[in-house]
């Protein structure tokens, strides 16, 4: 786990609600959140914990476990996630769902008594990639709870999962380290200077594990190529814009996008911007252009965007969609009924906004 959490482990490991079956481990991406979940199951596998908590990290099972094949041990992930994954067929992509059948690939693990004399340990991430049906499967497991077992559920997006898991479970919110804290951890990690850090830093909400992929060189380049060509707008064509998107994946567009929507708004309502404080200058000229109605308007369009993104249908119309809604935000006037921008029919306007 990453040091600026151990703290926080400890503590936890010392609370009530360490004994709950189900544990929800939640906050931003990118903090170490999936460390931290590793480090508590390590710790509930341990057959010689010492009295601080944490795993030894020196007995079989510590070594079965660092070495992913701790027989009690179940990590759900979602096939596009596992570095192991093999496609069915050629051309067949992994899914980004965590699917029913990997869940009631689980029966027989609860059913039967542990390997070992501790817990058997099953961890889902992120647990909001389970679909509906692998959620309802998993609900009554969550819910019949079989003496040992432990669940630790992972998620960024806590709000996407169903209210029914969430309800079941004892939930640990995670925060990002001090920001100064983390650029310097950053600047060791990486190598960049105390400033680099700082920059990616931000541009990575705080997030240090963000920010150190942010800093490697063609993570860099893509995140400056998305924001160079969504700070052009609305001068620039947005179906050209689009053109220069379609090479990049459309979550990390939309994340950035969303990012930068979010420092209008921060502008707009005379703050200053939390993710691109070095585009100041081209954001609070962009804000004198609209207003705060439109801006937060566009804040839910992107919040929408970001689930279509994970499966997108057509990732071009996808993205032409996306940022001609945005440019209408700066259309002057709002156009009434109509800031959506056109639909996905095609009706490529270049609309240049003055
Ligand atoms: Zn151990």
């Amino acid at each position: 786990m990453y040091f600026w959490h151990e703290e926080e482990f400890d503590r936890w490991r010392a609370s009530r609600q360490a004994q709950h079956h189900a544990l929800l481990i939640i906050g931003p991406a990118g903090i170490g959140k999936s460390a931290f979940a590793r480090a508590w199951a390590a710790a509930l596998l341990c057959e010689n914990i010492g009295a601080a908590g944490r795993a030894c990290g020196a007995c079989a099972a510590c070594v079965w476990f660092a070495q992913g094949n701790h027989p009690d041990f179940r990590a759900l992930i979602p096939d596009a996630d596992d570095p192991h994954f093999e496609p069915a067929g050629k051309g067949a992509k992994p899914s980004r769902d965590i699917r029913i059948d990997q869940i009631r690939g689980l029966a027989g693990f609860v059913a039967v008594g542990g390997h070992r004399a501790g817990h058997k340990v099953i961890l889902v991430e992120p647990a909001d990639a389970l679909n509906a049906a692998a959620a309802n499967a998993l609900l009554k497991t969550l819910e019949e709870p079989t003496g040992n077992t432990r669940f630790l559920l992972v998620s960024a997006r806590p709000d996407w999962l169903a209210a029914t898991i969430r309800s079941r479970c004892a939930v640990i919110a995670l925060r990002a380290p001090p920001p100064e804290e983390a650029a310097r951890w950053l600047a060791a990690e990486s190598g960049v200077t105390p400033a680099q850090a700082l920059h990616w830093l931000a541009a990575a909400g705080g997030a240090p594990l963000r920010a150190r992929e942010l800093a490697e060189p063609a993570q860099g380049a893509t995140h400056r190529l998305v924001l160079e060509t969504v700070a052009a707008l609305p001068q620039a064509s947005a179906v050209n814009a689009a053109e220069r998107l379609v090479s990049v994946e459309p979550a990390r567009w939309v994340a950035i996008l969303q990012t930068w929507v979010g420092d209008l708004g921060r502008v707009r309502s005379g703050g200053e911007p939390r993710f691109h404080p070095e585009q100041r200058a081209r954001l609070q000229a962009l804000a004198g252009k609209t207003d705060l109605r439109r801006i937060s308007e566009l804040e839910v369009r992107m919040r929408r965007l970001t689930r279509h993104a994970e499966h997108p249908l057509n990732p071009r119309l996808l993205c032409e969609d996306a940022l001609l809604g945005y440019c209408a935000a700066f259309d002057g006037p709002a156009p009434r009924g109509r800031s959506a921008g056109p639909g996905s029919g095609g009706e490529p306007a270049q609309r240049r906004v003055t």
